[in-house]
């Protein structure tokens, strides 16, 4: 794309949830807004502001609102339900004073792109009369799930075991958002992800980080219903995908070093390694901990494995974090492993952004989701995309250390290992295409940013 030179820059807020997960796509989507001459500004909570300045691109400006909790966001709240409650009232007013201060100056704000996290901001955007564009970080199928139970098509507490729903494949109770299965006990987390559809139908565009191929019939199912519907991905770095930007290599300017994986990586053979991770999020219990460690160590295959800081006392006391067997280390740049010919799978919690990037990076998995849209994003990965396998659990929901081991056989040592690699291979070329010149997600990105001219 070549950046457009307009005397007039159209200016977007983007509001990010303040979660790993959240802030890299939407990053990512505000480069492609930015290379097409749109100024941007980022928006996070006060209390995730230190995260973010170091790291944005020089082009973007940083602003932070309240959430109530300026000293440290959720983790001070009693509850999760004082939090939603006072971070929505607070972040509505605080954002109608960023944009009251914006609209005073030369930065007068055309149009918010607002994590549906965030549902509050419509209204908000809505009263100063700016263009409202929600951002749907989880994958259609889902979204649609949600909103049918939103609409009251699926009613809680769930009394079948099998679901059919519009455009989607047959679900079972195991394939569900998890946060449907645990309603009871907590209700108002099922209630914040049902409210991402309470006003959907108001949005003036309804952005989702997927592309055509990978849930078509969904799409075009949800565009008869809101017609701003527009598929806007996989917004990884282009270097991973198209190549369109040489210099846009990782989510963010990296601030860490990763050339202990590189190192350790470059001198395994091609497809040796399984690369594990859980993602920013998940903790595992002390149990799968140790399950996942010696099955690790046991299979007959190198490994790599992210523990996070917070996560590394529940590894066996005996365990080595460093040998020529495998490597753990608490942080990588993920994109730059999964590219990396010596990996041959990845063990995955199935997050959606871990699971474009397999899909972009040609990479078959072991699901082991852990919660979530994880579950539904593990049925997606194993029987619709065909690019990897779910590994069983026991009744007390733990992949024990032979599962584990049998699980790595099967998807390095077997004739599928060619099926899965070449689906993935499919996945790889197919998300490319989306977003390169011509492509489904790059015509809708162009829609929308002409849309602001
Ligand atoms: N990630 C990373 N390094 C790691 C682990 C994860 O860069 O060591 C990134 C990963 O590439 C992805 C994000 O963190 O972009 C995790 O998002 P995901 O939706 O997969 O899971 P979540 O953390 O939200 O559960």
């Amino acid at each position: 794309m070549e950046k457009r030179n307009i005397a007039k820059r159209a200016h977007c807020l983007v509001l990010a949830y303040p979660l790993q997960g959240h802030i890299n796509p939407m990053l990512q989507f505000s480069k492609l807004l930015d290379h097409q001459g749109v100024r941007i500004t980022f928006v996070t909570y006060h209390f995730y502001y230190n995260n973010l300045q170091k790291v944005l691109p020089p082009s973007f400006a940083l602003e932070t609102i309240s959430d109530g909790f300026d000293q440290g966001g959720p983790l001070h709240a009693e509850d999760h339900k004082v939090y939603i409650d006072r971070s929505r009232e607070v972040g509505s007013q605080s954002l109608a004073q960023l944009l009251e201060k914006l609209g005073k100056s030369e930065d007068h704000v055309d149009c918010v792109v607002y994590d549906a996290f965030f549902p509050w901001t419509l209204d908000v955007v809505k009263r100063f009369k700016i263009v409202g564009a929600v951002y749907l970080t989880q994958n259609m199928t889902v979204n649609s799930i949600y909103y049918h139970v939103h609409l009251g098509n699926l009613q809680l507490p769930l009394t079948a075991h099998e679901f059919s729903l519009p455009a989607l494949p047959k679900l079972q109770l195991q394939d569900l958002p998890s946060f449907l299965l645990t309603y009871a006990e907590h209700p108002y987390t099922l209630d914040f992800f049902l409210d991402q559809f309470s006003n959907i139908d108001k949005a003036d565009w309804v952005l989702c980080n997927t592309f055509y191929e990978l849930d078509k019939e969904v799409a075009d199912w949800i565009t008869k219903i809101w017609p701003k519907f527009r598929n806007i991905g996989p917004n990884i770095p282009s270097i991973f995908l198209d190549k369109q930007y040489e210099d846009d290599q990782n989510y963010i300017v990296e601030d860490f070093d990763s050339e202990e994986c590189s190192k350790w990586l470059n001198d395994k053979p091609k497809g040796s390694v399984v690369y594990v991770s859980f993602g920013s999020l998940a903790m595992l219990v002390d149990e799968q901990m140790e399950e996942l460690a010696y099955g690790l160590r046991e299979c007959s295959n190198y490994f790599l494995w992210i523990v996070r800081a917070s996560e590394e006392i529940k590894l066996p006391k005996d365990f080595k974090k460093k040998s020529e067997k495998g490597l753990i280390v608490t942080w990588c740049s993920q994109l730059k492993v999964l590219a990396h010919e010596a990996i041959g799978c990845f063990v995955t919690h199935c997050g959606w952004n871990s699971t474009l990037e397999t899909l972009c990076l040609g990479v078959p998995t072991i699901a082991i989701p852990h919660w979530s849209d994880q579950t539904t994003n593990a049925k997606l990965m194993t029987d619709v995309w065909k690019i990897g396998i779910r590994a069983p659990i026991d009744e007390k929901k733990i992949v024990q250390r032979e599962t584990l081991k049998q699980c790595i056989r099967s998807v390095m040592e077997s004739n599928k290992y060619q099926e899965m690699k070449s689906n993935a291979t499919e996945w790889k070329i197919l998300a490319s295409k989306a977003v390169s010149e011509g492509g489904n997600s790059y015509k809708n990105i162009i829609e929308f940013i002409n849309s602001l001219f």
